[in-house]
């Protein structure tokens, strides 16, 4: 082992936990060998910093970044979530073809337990989607906008430098509790780490699925925007749903019950809104991005049983919305301001 390595070991490894092995001839072999090339291509694009990527072999449903060991770690039981999302999204995203239509679905007693204990079967006739070609390119596909995602937001947390300005950070200001203080702090930082992830998926999808069209014209430039922005949303929407159900947010320095996760997804959706996409302008995102939102929308509430539509009422409550304004308020703390862009 290398140095690194053992030292990776030594601080964040579970007993029985190592560095997840990968034989490509096994039938999740190449997905695994394209998702650390995929992630390890992701991490070396950063300013600076040179960071590595390991996946870890534990049954943990975790992602995480060690700034002083400057690496990005993403568990098996993580990668296995993703593929359970990536195969909710591509069976609902279309039709299921008649052919397909009298096989039981692994999901089909109950969703959620299916996310929580189920395990995912590379090799069973009822996992139709990865067998044929067509649904296991969008398969594929999904995989990989989930993945790099959560890759994204955890290089996120190192671009905007959050571990020197968790040291750097001042007292609580007056009439605020030092709990609330770290509670909005923390709700900042990931709302930050998930805009830049979302950014630079976009980017991530246009190279994937649209490479070799390098010069186009405004009006193609649109359609690709409006694609990659749908795929996109619709990923990162089934990541939060997925999160809340089978990896719920630790909460615990929180005095009040906060859907966290929900809360995540709303702000991407708002920023994106507010802001604008891909230089765009403003009028037409808007049409775009609405029009993206009610897609995923749809898809997340067949592939949800419905849980999706109610999942994130709890944000309408107005303890949560006066929350939301002040995480927003405190974003610009923990923002780059040094890059306006990953280069
Ligand atoms: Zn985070």
């Amino acid at each position: 082992m290398e140095d690194i390595e053992r030292r990776i070991a030594d601080k964040h490894f579970k007993p029985g936990e190592g560095f997840l092995q990968i034989y490509a001839e096994d039938p999740d072999g190449q997905m695994y060998c394209s998702l650390l090339r995929q992630g390890r291509k992701m991490c070396a694009s950063l300013p600076g910093d040179k960071v590595s990527l390991y996946f870890v072999d534990g049954v943990r449903r975790q992602a995480g970044a060690d700034s002083e060991l400057k690496v990005v770690m993403v568990w098996k039981g993580m990668l296995d979530l993703i593929f359970k999302l990536a195969s909710l999204v591509t069976v609902h995203a279309r039709p299921i073809p008649s052919t397909y239509q009298a096989a039981p679905l692994p999901w089909r007693n109950d969703v959620k337990v299916w996310l929580k204990d189920g395990v995912f079967d590379w090799e069973s006739p009822d996992y139709w989607w990865l067998h044929d070609p067509e649904y296991r390119a969008t398969f594929e596909t999904f995989t990989f906008a989930i993945f790099c995602f959560i890759v994204l937001h955890e290089v996120g947390h190192f671009h905007n430098l959050h571990a020197v300005r968790r040291m750097e950070r001042g007292a609580p200001l007056e009439a605020e509790s030092a709990a609330d203080r770290e509670r909005l702090e923390r709700h900042a930082r990931e709302v930050i780490a998930d805009t830049y992830a979302m950014q630079f998926l976009m980017d991530e999808l246009k190279q994937r699925q649209f490479a070799d069209e390098t010069h186009y014209h405004p009006q193609r430039h649109i359609a690709i925007t409006y694609a990659c922005f749908t795929f996109a949303l619709i990923s990162v929407s089934a990541t939060f749903w997925g999160f809340s159900v089978a990896i719920p947010m630790d909460e615990s320095h929180q005095e009040n019950f906060y859907p966290g996760h929900a809360f995540r997804l709303r702000a991407i959706q708002s920023t994106a809104l507010e802001h604008g996409i891909n230089g765009l302008e403003p009028s037409l995102a808007h049409v775009l991005v609405s029009e993206a939102m009610k897609q995923s929308f749809e898809i997340l509430s067949a592939m949800s049983d419905g849980d999706f539509v109610t999942w994130d009422q709890p944000l309408q409550n107005p303890i949560h919305g006066a929350h939301y304004e002040k995480v927003c308020e405190e974003v610009r703390n923990w923002s780059n301001p040094f890059y306006g862009s990953k280069n």
